[in-house]
């Protein structure tokens, strides 16, 4: 079976506020796993391309890999569009676009952000834009009414900046239910991006793409072993029971305590 790396970044800086650290890679680092892609002989895909060779049934590059980024961290619009440019590596950038307007109610905490107007350079340094919600929060607890408009809000709005459609989702924290996934599709996305720490695959579901998320404390060698198509489970496969028991957890949570940020 093919095995595809889809990696999922959040900031690329020396020095992340508190609450992302864990999951931000210095620079230095980054520079080392975007070696390991190039020797790896890996062919770099927007979530874009990989669906829609997938969605179209005509043949995928041999051996490909996706490089994602959510959020919008500041270094996205700056030194790290450039890093990838540079290498001519494609990528999708996922936006939660009321963390990057002032005066916008969001969930996730201060960090230093790019802005929606910077959207358009992105584009011009080879990456795809997707949504990443307005307010990022985990879609699975909202109502139907919050659920549709954090789907089309954002979709809307970045289709009004960029000019052109706006095709592809990013759950926040990757958390989604068949609900989630049937709104997505109903608001018109072609895919959506979850994280389930695994590869993905031709056979996976357009709807919930597996991820790997990046950690600080992963290795380059970690990051070697993912694109020889190791180190990780393939997807798809069904959700465990322990995934079942947090949903109802943090459904039941934000019932009575409200939407939070999960951390
Ligand atoms: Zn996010």
């Amino acid at each position: 079976m093919t095995r595809i790396p889809v990696l999922l970044y959040h900031p690329v800086t020396d020095d992340p506020p508190a609450w992302i650290a864990e999951f931000a890679v210095t620079p230095r680092q980054f520079a080392s796993h975007l070696d390991a892609i190039a020797d790896s002989g890996r062919t770099p895909l927007t979530i874009g391309a990989l669906t829609g060779h997938l969605a179209a049934g005509t043949p995928l590059p041999p051996r490909p890999v996706v490089l994602t980024f959510d959020d919008g961290f500041a270094d996205l619009a700056g030194p790290t569009a450039e890093a990838l440019a540079a290498r001519a590596l494609p990528a999708t950038a996922y936006l939660t676009t009321g963390a990057l307007a002032p005066g916008r109610p969001c969930l996730l905490p201060p960090a230093p952000m790019m802005t929606l107007a910077q959207a358009p350079r992105l584009e011009e340094h080879g990456l795809e834009i997707g949504a990443h919600t307005v307010s990022h929060p985990q879609l699975d607890t909202l109502r139907p009414a919050a659920l549709r408009r954090e789907l089309a809000d954002p979709k809307a709005e970045l289709e009004d900046l960029l000019g052109h459609e706006v095709r592809h989702l990013a759950y926040p924290h990757g958390y989604n239910s068949p609900a989630v996934r049937r709104a997505a599709r109903a608001a018109g996305y072609a895919s959506a991006v979850a994280v389930r720490h695994a590869l993905s695959s031709p056979a996976d579901e357009p709807f919930r793409i597996a991820r790997l998320i990046v950690r600080r404390t992963h290795t380059t060698a970690d990051v070697r072993a993912w694109l020889a198509g190791t180190g990780a489970r393939t997807a798809p496969y069904p959700d465990s029971l322990p995934t079942l028991g947090w949903r109802l957890y943090r459904r039941t949570r934000a019932l009575l305590k409200g939407p939070e940020f999960a951390g």
